[in-house]
């Protein structure tokens, strides 16, 4: 599919951990020739940071003031966001277990939202860009051109988790809780819960292929350019 529209959209794909947003949000950034950017990385670069500070996650003046005096980069690329943290390539390392859950805490705070949604709004502004977290549809692009609620069946979610981290035994049981505590925390914490915003298309991936959500999601892309 190629982008035939002068102007180039703001595309918001929002939703739970599991439900496969990175990957349709990098596989439809590049059909697009868009750019993809992953805003959890920029919370999991922040996490990473406190962890390696030694900065309580509950500490909100503290997190926003390391925010506030960190470079975080995100660098799209093929396989997803390269991710930078004051100059140092740390993609691989936001990914493991304790920063996923130091995420999700450093995110429940209003002031750090406050900021990287500011800096969110910045990366995306000019459009050509495919954004994915929680809160893009509602409160990062509240105008976005398309808004993409991607979710799925909890089980499916946590099952796609595993598999594609290839964790079995006790440990799967640990993740799964882990994964079920996060989405608690995601959806029911008092600012930017994860919601669907009003006017976000809900695709449910639960029964679906990866390249089935694609077509999808591309054929709501191409009803969106249409009518501009
Ligand atoms: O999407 P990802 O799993 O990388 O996000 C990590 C955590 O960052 C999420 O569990 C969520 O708490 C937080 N997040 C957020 N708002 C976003 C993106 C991520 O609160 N837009």
């Amino acid at each position: 599919m190629t982008d035939q529209s002068s102007r180039k959209l703001i595309i918001a794909i929002d939703g739970p951990a599991g439900a496969g947003k990175s990957t349709i949000a990098s596989r439809l950034a590049r059909k697009l020739g868009y750019i993809n950017l992953e805003s959890g990385a920029m919370y999991r670069a922040l996490a990473l940071k406190a962890i390696e500070w030694d900065i309580s996650f509950e500490d909100e003046a503290a997190l926003l003031k390391l925010a506030q005096n960190s470079r975080i980069q995100l660098e799209p690329s093929m396989g997803g966001n390269r991710v930078r943290l004051d100059g140092h390539d740390i993609s691989s390392r936001i990914r493991e277990r304790d920063v996923t859950e130091a995420a999700s805490r450093v995110s429940v705070h209003p002031k750090v939202r406050e900021w990287m949604v500011a800096r969110q709004r910045e990366l995306g502004i000019g459009g050509g860009v495919v954004m994915e977290g929680r809160d893009i549809g509602t409160k990062v692009f509240p105008d976005a051109d398309l808004k993409i609620f991607l979710d799925a069946d909890p089980v499916i979610r946590e099952q796609r988790r595993l598999d594609q981290q290839q964790i079995k035994g006790p440990s799967a049981q640990d993740m799964a809780a882990e994964l079920r505590e996060r989405d608690l925390r995601d959806r029911t914490r008092v600012i930017s819960p994860l919601v669907p915003a009003n006017d976000a298309v809900i695709l449910d991936s639960t029964s679906l292929s990866e390249d089935e959500v694609l077509r999808r999601a591309e054929a709501l892309v191409r009803q969106r350019m249409e009518s501009n």
